[in-house]
Order: C-alpha cells, then sequence, then structure tokens
C-alpha cells in the first residue's frame, strides 16, 4: 500500500496539521492502493501564506526565466512519464497503455504549447501608434488556488501550473482526492527541476474542506477549477464575498451532428471518441444527432462497434475501456442507464449492470440508446459514463436547434462532406469548440465552454492571458 500523507509547502514536504487519513481504492478492484491525508485550514492557511511570500520574487523574476523553469519542467517530466502513468492508471482506473499515451502525453504537449505561446506573447506593449505614451502591461494576477478532477488530472493539472507559473502567479494546487497520487509525482517534478520554495504549493483535500478554504480565503486572487458544475456554483458563491478571479471549466453534453452526406466512419468514430476514458470526458460527443436518411443504418452500425468495445482492468496492456472512476458515479450511471429505459430510449447495445465476467471492479458495459429525444434526461445530463445517445433530425436547421437545446456549451462535432454546411453549422452552433469531420483542434488552439460549461479559455496564449491583469498605464516616459 502506498503511503503518502504529506503535503509540498514552500519548497517541503511536511505532515498534516492533524492527522486525517483518507483511503485511495482502486476502481479496477475496489480495494484501497493509497493513503494520502486531507488537509485542514491550518495546512491550507500554510500554504497560502507560502504562495504569498512568494510571489514578489515570482513576479520580478524574468519572463525568459519563468520559460526556462518550465522547460526545465518537461525535461524532468518525461523521466517521470512512466510514474505518472502508473499512478493515474491504479486511482482512476486508465487502461495502462492509454495512461501513457493519452494521459501522461497531455501534460508535456500542454506544457510544451505553454512555452510556444510564451515565447511570443508581448507582456508589455504601447497601446499604439496613435499614443505613444501609453503602455499596457500585462501582471500576474496574484495567488492562485488550482481545483482539479480526476477524470484527465495530469492534463488539467500542467493547463493550470503551465499558465500559471509563465504569467508570475504563484499557487496552491488542491487536487482531486479521487486522484491524488499523480500530482504527488507532479509536485515532486517541480521540486526537481527547481522553482524558488513557495511558488508551487500542493495541499490535499476534499472540496468541503480545503476546496471551499481556497475558495473563500482573502488572500487567494483567483481560482482556476476544472470539475462538475455543481461544484463551480459552490465556489462561485464561496469566491464572492472576497471577489476573486474565478475561471470554470466544467461540464458538457456535446452534439455530435451527422449529415448524409458524412464520411464513411464517422459514426465509429463518433461511438469511440465517447467511450474513450470510459465516457468521463467533459468534451465527449454524449449526444448522436443523426439525420434520418442514415439514421437506422447508423444506429445498427454504433451498436455494432459499442458491443465490440471490450471492458477491463486498468493494468491490462490494450486498447480496451477500464472502470469508472469510483462507486458514486458507477451507481450515478446505473441509475441514468435504468432512467433512460424508463423514459422509453431504445436500448440498442450494453445496459445495466456489469459486463459478463467483471464482478467486481467499477466496470459499466458500453452502453448506446436509440430512438433519444433531447426532452429526455439522459439527454440533458452529463453522465459521464459510456453511454451514447442517439437522436433523429431532419434538416439542418432542426440539429442545430437540438444541439443548442442544452445548459452546456463546450464542444460541439459535425459531420458532412459539404464544406459549406460544416463551416456555416461552425457558426452557429453555441459551444467554445467546435471540430469538423474528426479533425481535432491544433496545439495551442484554446479550451473552455460557453454558458453552464464555463469561462475562460486553458492552453496556448489563452491559458496565460487568463492568469494575467491588465494594466493601462498613461504618461509612459519614452525609453
Ligand atoms: P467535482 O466537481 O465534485 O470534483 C472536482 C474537484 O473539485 C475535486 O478536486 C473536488 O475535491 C473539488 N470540489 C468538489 N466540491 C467542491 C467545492 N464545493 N468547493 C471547492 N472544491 C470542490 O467532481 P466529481 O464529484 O469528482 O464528479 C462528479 C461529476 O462532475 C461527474 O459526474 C461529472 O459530471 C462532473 N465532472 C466534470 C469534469 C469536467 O472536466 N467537466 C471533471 C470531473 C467531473
Amino acid at each position: 500500500m502506498i503511503e503518502k500523507r504529506d503535503f509540498y509547502i514552500n519548497g517541503q514536504w511536511v505532515s498534516p496539521a492533524a492527522p486525517n487519513d483518507f483511503e485511495v481504492i482502486d476502481p479496477s478492484t475496489e480495494t484501497p492502493c493509497a493513503v494520502i491525508s486531507l488537509g485542514s485550514e491550518a495546512d491550507t492557511n500554510a500554504a497560502v501564506a507560502a504562495a504569498k511570500a512568494a510571489l514578489p520574487g515570482w513576479m520580478e523574476t524574468p519572463v525568459a526565466e519563468r520559460i526556462a523553469l518550465v522547460e526545465k519542467l518537461i525535461a524532468v517530466y518525461e523521466t517521470r512519464t512512466e510514474d505518472l502513468a502508473q499512478a493515474m492508471s491504479i486511482e482512476m482506473g486508465a487502461p495502462i497503455d492509454m495512461a501513457r499515451s493519452q494521459q501522461a502525453g497531455a501534460g508535456s504537449y500542454h506544457l510544451q504549447n505553454f512555452i510556444r505561446a510564451a515565447k511570443k506573447f508581448e507582456f508589455d506593449r504601447p497601446l499604439g501608434d496613435h499614443a505613444p505614451q501609453d503602455r499596457i502591461i500585462h501582471e500576474a494576477v496574484g495567488v492562485a488556488a488550482l481545483i482539479t478532477p480526476w477524470n484527465w488530472p495530469m492534463n488539467q493539472i500542467t493547463l493550470k501550473v503551465g499558465a500559471a507559473a509563465i504569467a508570475g502567479c504563484t499557487m496552491v494546487l488542491k487536487p482531486s482526492e479521487q486522484s491524488p497520487l499523480n500530482a504527488m509525482i507532479f509536485a515532486e517534478m517541480m521540486d526537481e527541476a527547481g522553482f524558488p520554495a513557495g511558488v508551487f504549493n500542493l495541499v490535499n483535500g476534499d472540496g468541503v474542506g480545503v476546496g471551499t478554504q481556497l475558495s473563500s480565503h482573502p488572500d487567494i486572487d483567483m481560482v482556476s477549477f476544472t470539475g462538475s458544475t455543481r461544484a463551480g456554483t459552490a465556489i462561485s458563491k464561496a469566491a464572492a464575498d472576497t471577489l476573486k478571479k474565478v475561471h470554470l471549466e466544467l461540464g458538457g453534453k456535446g452534439a455530435n451532428v451527422i449529415f448524409e452526406d458524412a464520411d464513411e466512419k464517422a459514426v465509429k468514430r463518433g461511438v469511440l471518441h465517447m467511450m474513450n476514458n470510459t465516457g468521463q470526458s467533459c468534451n465527449a460527443p454524449s449526444r448522436m444527432l443523426v439525420q434520418k436518411e442514415l439514421y437506422d443504418q447508423a444506429v445498427a452500425e454504433a451498436a455494432a462497434v459499442a458491443a465490440k468495445v471490450e471492458v477491463g482492468p486498468a493494468s491490462q496492456e490494450g486498447r480496451h475501456i477500464g472502470p469508472v472512476v469510483n462507486e458514486l458515479q458507477w451507481t450515478k450511471i446505473q441509475g441514468l442507464i435504468q432512467k433512460g429505459i424508463d423514459e422509453g430510449a431504445r436500448l440498442v447495445a450494453g445496459g445495466t449492470g456489469r459486463p459478463d465476467g467483471l464482478d467486481k471492479g467499477f466496470y459499466v458495459k458500453p452502453t448506446i440508446f436509440a430512438d433519444v429525444n433531447n426532452q429526455m434526461t439522459i439527454a440533458r445530463e452529463e453522465i459521464f459514463g459510456p453511454v451514447l445517445a442517439i437522436i433523429p433530425f431532419e434538416t439542418e436547421a432542426e440539429a442545430i436547434e437540438i444541439a443548442n437545446d442544452t445548459p452546456y456549451g463546450l464542444t460541439n462535432y459535425v459531420q458532412t462532406q459539404d464544406p459549406a454546411r460544416a463551416n456555416r453549422m461552425a457558426r452557429k452552433l453555441r459551444a467554445g469548440m467546435v471540430e469538423m469531420n474528426g479533425k481535432s483542434r491544433s496545439a495551442g488552439s484554446p479550451f473552455g465552454g460557453m454558458k453552464q460549461s464555463g469561462n475562460g479559455r486553458e492552453g496556448g496564449s489563452w491559458g496565460i492571458e487568463d492568469f494575467l491583469e491588465i494594466k493601462a498605464v498613461g504618461g509612459w516616459a519614452a525609453e
């Protein structure tokens, strides 16, 4: 059993102020795999004080030096990729090959993108030729609390830490208590890379404890959060009294609009994208909207693809999907599958219960519902499991209406071989991101949502900007 009870505060691993053990459960086996501590107010205060004390020095550190430290971090990251993959595999159930390539791979990718963006970013520049005595200075927001989820842990941690570090913010990271091990390896990497004491701090804890303490703390200037819309609302309320900046990356209910002229791989691609990471992605294409002419064929194909998706333990190599993260999620997903059946959707693959032969572990059957209408619970709520809802439509206008009829607005997908239609759709879909014909967004492209999917953007130059204040100066002397 792994025992990792300490927190990383002011450049040192320190014991929690009061013991409060928490067992991390391996979702593949339902058995404890590690013990950590949940922090208390004293731990939160110590980490915030360290970050506050380190802020002036870090803000004054030239950007080039901050970039050089992130470059060093990337070099250290490469040496610890296997450790990160093993940790994520055991604590949140990502199958080991996928944990290596996608989960751990995402971290170095984002850090590299920040380096490229930072080298071009104008932190300090004139307002314009018309105003030679006006200067625009970008400076760090201040002390940032970073609260991250379990579903893409290293993806989220690097998106926040990389941007905050380059912007000149100091930080307190509170990773999800469901997946703390990878975050603690990351803290070891920050230490090895040589970030000054206090610039980066880590305190483990749960949402009601450390999460709330950070969100309401008077010395925290900004909270950057990724997770559920429920927690996003709680954080916004807790942050309101101190009027801190709140950046939110929340849930989604992405539409994947498949027109009758879609390429022949579109349906299969959509199903496999939904199943990736066992459906636990905020940008999952969880509503497949299919045009009438293609509908019956698409439903049959989707059911056949789902039936072939293998489910198995995270330690096993291969392209299968793993369990969902914990019992709470498993139970919630089972309830939503049952609700789909009760509300009259047609189950064409999967269903409730565990897949055959997997009696222990939080395994869910890859599930497809057809004949879903957009008012059913399974079309409205983020299920966060391997469950796809197929909805028929007739016209382009109807597809846009259904796709936009959701409280969320994170990622939508369009499949058509008519380029003019694809671009028209991209403009009309109310979401922070639109991906067409299987082409994902490129390096440095901003990630984030509209409506109840959140605010702000992560990644590349937009990600750095979110951790910066804009200072406008008049009467600037020529240098
Ligand atoms: P969550 O939002 O509760 O947890 C995410 C992080 O927020 C964790 O670090 C948690 O400790 C912290 N947190 C929780 N409540 C908090 C509070 N009141 N104040 C401050 N911090 C708080 O997510 P979960 O319970 O792990 O998952 C539940 C649902 O959230 C899922 O079913 C899914 O719909 C959604 N989710 C979405 C994303 C995403 O990327 N959009 C990620 C994870 C979970």
